[in-house]
Order: C-alpha cells, then sequence, then structure tokens
C-alpha cells in the first residue's frame, strides 16, 4: 500500500537530559523494517522523550538515531516527511471538525485526503459518519482513529505513535492494536509505547524502559518473558494478604514476592528449572496454594526495575 520499503529505526548510545533529570540514559535498540515494535514502560521512563527525538522535534545530548537510514539531526527535513507521529493525548484541534483535522494534516505535508485516502480508507471510514463534528466532542476511541488517520494521511513509511491507548476503554485499545497489525501488514514501520504490559503480547518485540534505561535487551515479547532467568511461582492469595507477604519474604530461598491481582509471584534464588521444588516447600513449610508458574513481561519488569547492576549487564544493542 505504501510507494517505498517500510522503514528501519536505529538508535544507538541515545541520551538526553532535562537539567538534573534524566530523560534517557544510554539506549540503544534497533527496529526491523516493517515490524511492530513496542516500548513498554511507565510514566515517566523516556517514551516520549526517545519518540521525539526519533520525530526530530527533540535533539539528543549524545549518540545517534537514524530513521530510514537517515540521521534525525543532519536530516530532520527529510524524516518529518517519512514518519507519521501520534503525539500522547493525541493532539488534535479540538474545534475543527474530524474531516477539517484530516485536511489540516494533509496540506501540511503538501498533499490531499484523497491522496491518502486507500491507506487511511480501513480506519477512517469508522468515523467518517461524524465528519461534520468538531474534534473535542468525538469519544476517546473515536479521537484515537481520527489521530491514527491524521498520523497516515500523508503515506508515512514509519509510525510513531505515543501511548495511543492511554485513556481509551478496553474495546477501543483493542480495536486500536487490531488497526496497527493491520497497518505493519501494510508494510509500514511501527514503534508504539504503553504503559500497559498486557499489551506487550500484541506486538513483534518490545524493550521495557524505565527511568530512561532499557530494562531487557529488545526481544519478542515470549524472549523476554524467559529472561527472567529465575524460579517462579504462584501462590494464591487468601486472607490478610500483608501478612502473607510477609510470611513468603521471611521464607528460606524466596529472593521476592509481588502481588498480582488474586495470586502473589514468587522468586526464589537459583535456576528456573528449581521452581517445582520451591513451590512444595512453599506448600509444606507454610500451608500455601503454590505453583510453578511461567514467567510474564511483568515479572521481569518488576524484578529489574531499581536494580542497576541488572540492567547494565541486560542491556544490549540489538542487531537482529
Ligand atoms: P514517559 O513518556 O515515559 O512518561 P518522558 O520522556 O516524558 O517519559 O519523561 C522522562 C523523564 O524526563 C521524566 O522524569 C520527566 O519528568 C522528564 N522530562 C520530560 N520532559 C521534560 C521537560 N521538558 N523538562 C524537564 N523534565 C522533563
Amino acid at each position: 500500500m505504501t510507494e517505498a520499503a517500510p522503514a528501519s529505526v536505529e538508535v544507538r548510545d541515545l541520551e538526553k537530559r532535562y537539567g538534573e533529570t534524566v530523560g534517557l540514559g544510554s539506549v540503544s535498540l534497533a527496529v526491523e523494517p516493517g515490524e511492530l515494535f513496542g516500548v513498554i514502560g511507565p510514566d515517566g521512563a523516556g517514551k516520549s522523550t526517545l519518540f521525539r527525538i526519533l520525530v526530530t522535534v527533540l535533539t539528543p545530548d549524545a549518540g545517534t538515531a537514524m530513521v530510514d537510514g537517515l540521521d534525525v539531526v543532519a536530516d530532520y527535513r527529510e524524516i518529518r516527511k517519512r514518519v507519521g507521529y501520534m503525539p500522547g493525548r493525541f493532539s488534535l484541534y479540538q474545534d475543527l471538525t474530524v474531516r477539517e483535522n484530516l485536511e489540516f494534516f494533509a496540506s501540511v505535508f503538501g498533499t490531499t485526503v484523497e491522496a491518502g485516502y486507500s491507506l487511511i480508507a480501513p480506519i477512517y471510514s469508522q468515523i467518517e459518519p461524524f465528519e461534520d463534528r468538531r474534534a473535542g466532542a468525538l469519544s476517546g476511541g473515536m479521537k484515537q482513529k481520527l489521530a491514527l488517520s491524521c498520523a497516515l494521511v500523508h503515506r508515512p513509511r514509519a509510525l510513531i505513535l505515543d501511548e495511543p491507548t492511554t485513556g481509551v476503554d478496553a474495546v477501543s485499545r483493542v480495536e486500536f492494536w487490531e488497526m496497527l497489525a493491520e497497518m505493519t501488514a501494510a508494510g509500514i514501520t511501527t514503534l508504539v509505547s504503553t504503559p500497559y504490559m498486557d499489551e506487550a503480547a500484541r506486538c513483534d518485540r518490545i524493550a521495557l524502559l524505565q527511568a530512561g534505561r532499557l530494562l531487557s535487551a529488545p526481544g519478542t515479547p515470549e524472549a523476554v518473558a524467559a529472561s527472567f532467568g529465575a524460579p517462579l511461582v504462584s501462590v494464591r492469595a487468601t486472607g490478610d494478604r500483608a501478612a502473607l507477604l510477609d510470611r513468603l519474604r521471611a521464607a528460606p530461598g524466596v529472593a521476592r514476592a509481588d502481588v498480582f491481582g488474586d495470586v502473589v509471584h514468587v522468586t526464589g534464588e537459583g535456576e528456573p528449572s528449581a521452581s517445582a521444588a520451591l513451590a512444595e516447600r512453599l506448600r509444606q513449610s507454610l500451608g500455601v496454594e503454590a505453583a510453578p508458574t511461567a514467567p510474564t513481561v511483568e515479572d521481569v519488569f518488576m524484578a529489574r526495575m531499581g536494580d542497576p547492576d541488572t540492567l547494565s549487564s541486560h542491556v544490549q544493542p540489538t542487531d537482529a
């Protein structure tokens, strides 16, 4: 659907400070052409800083960032033509209508809605019946569709989407990820950020970001989850949770215990193969319902956040 091949994105040792505050530490990652790549991290992780550098509205203090083979500093004009950007909270013009917003974004790039229509049609057709409505009067899900249409109307090779699902309802979130899958199938490289760990599974590959640093080497969601590297046991949380956490944390061979919904995930010491033995020990010594469980991306995040030694040992640039 796009005129040219999808873009690649390559970031090497990228740094950005705001006075004393670290926006980005030394971040390196590579996004392959046509990939749907997720940057997963909480508020303040550095997601917007990274994306603003990639779309050339912010300059890095150190390191390099290339989009579609072009340097974000030297070639910023050309990059702006090649990327579509959806900032956090979807900066639409609230007083303009749906159609006027789309026409505005097309005209900024010297094109027309008609020229870009075939690419945006699957998304825009859903809001077209409300073309004359002011953007400010749309629901969150509709604003999200309009913002994505505006980011796509000039037929970019790469899409950079900053927290597009934050603050929208669960149904719209699912729909949005389906639209992104369609865009990558159409040959657009997509970088998307989210604070929701459960959305990691929707991406081809992910990077976990916290306090301006990667918590793991970028990889498939399965590979990142599998990099957990320690025994993990799920314990059913009944009764007094605080007391249960205290007992679990005090048990021999337990490195940490974290609440995950209605269970507690208990991390042991040693190799992942020791999970069954740890579960058995917890059952015997504490009388809890415990079973080995497969680590999730969230387990990796919890284990590595705030642990600078672990961070540095897991951060490697990816060439594959
Ligand atoms: P995220 O998008 O993951 O929420 P940001 O990139 O917005 O993270 O922020 C990363 C860090 O940089 C945070 O500590 C934030 O407070 C800080 N920061 C971001 N923008 C500015 C700014 N313009 N001035 C000062 N600090 C900033």
